[in-house]
């Protein structure tokens, strides 16, 4: 298992105000397009095997966190695999 990370402060995808390239000051005022990676709040693993926007690696295939899902759940960590646009190395507290 690989672990890509918590805490980076920076906006969702497509969600930075204009200009600066998304990279401007995070404001609080913002605070609906940050990404819950800048709260601690969430964390990525397997990247390699569940990129965004691709099919997140079936059970028992190299790099699955799909084994995962059930006890996260359980624990009201919810699975970025389950997003309109598949973000299968994404786990959040909600
Ligand atoms: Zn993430």
């Amino acid at each position: 298992m690989s672990y890509e990370g918590c805490f980076v402060p920076r906006y969702k995808r497509n969600q930075a105000p204009a200009g600066n390239a998304g990279h401007s000051i995070r404001q609080s005022v913002n605070v609906s397009a940050l990404s819950n990676h800048s709260f601690g709040s969430a964390f990525d693993i397997n990247y390699v095997d569940n990129q965004l926007g691709q099919t997140p690696a079936l059970c028992g295939s190299r790099g699955s966190v799909r084994e995962l899902v059930a006890a996260a759940n359980r624990l009201k960590i919810f699975w970025g695999g389950h997003f309109n646009n598949p973000d299968g190395m994404h786990f959040e507290i909600s």
